[in-house]
């Protein structure tokens, strides 16, 4: 694996996103036009990773994007999936759970909604929402989400042993960025219909949700899930450093083209 590695979390011990930069760009392969280009090169990769993961149809792959408002992750769906083939991967944006959901486990639709063999399923928010938002706002006791920490462990653990591959990232950006971003949300015609007045409170709650987040990422950070802090900061960066976590994990698959029976076959 290439420098990458150095952003990826396979055990949680200690972990304070204060300690991550969301400005940094250092891994990046040269400035952010050319980095640009290379991230475009990547999503096309990844639709012919894509296709032999289709053809094979044995691995899964799961990828979940988590990440404060405005972080980039419809940008990430947009960026990463670019070069694929929408029949053999499924992009699921989870909200704010339904009448229907909440009468059900937490992980009712989350597991509804992972991949099968031959596919990648990208999460835009996830399980991690019900010790986030649910937590910041203590949607149900402390006693509750606190389970939940080992719950998602084992659940990702029976995806992982089930031929699972499971890529985490979260998309840290500063808050600083944030106020610019929700700003360009009410200036920028294009973006406001992204607006949400719940962003504005959820922005007050900003330290609350850092402090869930570091908590999840020391908690679920394992070798078969890790977690990948990505700085988000810059758009470039970003769409460069998933890229190259999900192109790298499809190559170590090892992947071939099935090779079907020919023989007495013709074709009159
Ligand atoms: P967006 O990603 O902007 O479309 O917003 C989705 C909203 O759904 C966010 O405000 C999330 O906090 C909220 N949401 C997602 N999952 C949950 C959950 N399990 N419980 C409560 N709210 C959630
Ligand atoms: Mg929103």
């Amino acid at each position: 694996m290439s420098d990458i590695k150095s952003l990826r979390i396979t055990s949680g011990k200690g972990f304070s996103l204060k300690d991550w930069d969301p400005d940094d760009a250092s891994l990046a392969p040269a400035g952010k036009a050319k980095t640009s280009e290379e991230a475009d090169a990547l999503a096309l990769r990844i639709g012919e990773l894509q296709e032999l993961l289709y053809a094979e149809h044995k691995q899964k792959v799961l990828i979940v994007l988590q990440g404060m408002d405005t972080s980039g992750k419809d940008g990430t769906v947009r960026n990463v999936m670019s070069g694929v083939n929408p029949q053999s991967v499924r992009g699921v944006s989870f909200k704010k759970p339904t009448e229907d959901e909440l009468a059900h486990d937490y992980l009712w639709r989350v597991h509804a909604n992972v991949p099968g063999a031959g596919e990648i399923a990208i999460f835009n928010r996830s399980h991690y929402e019900d010790v986030l938002v649910v937590r910041v706002h203590s949607l149900v006791p402390e006693a509750v989400w606190r389970k939940r920490y080992d719950q998602i462990n084992d659940f990702e653990r029976m995806l992982t042993e089930t031929g699972t591959i499971l890529l985490k990232f979260f998309l840290h950006i500063s808050k600083d960025e944030q106020r610019e971003r929700l700003q360009a949300r009410i200036d920028d015609k294009t973006k406001r219909w992204k607006f949400q007045h719940g962003d504005i409170e959820e922005r007050k709650l900003w330290d609350d949700y850092q402090r869930a987040y570091d908590e999840a990422i020391e908690k679920t950070a394992t070798k078969n899930a890790p977690w990948f802090i990505v700085p988000a900061n810059r758009k470039w960066y970003r769409n460069w450093v998933v890229g190259t976590a999900i192109v790298e994990a499809l190559e170590k698959l090892k992947m071939k083209f099935p090779e079907p029976d020919l023989s007495g076959v013709k074709i009159v």
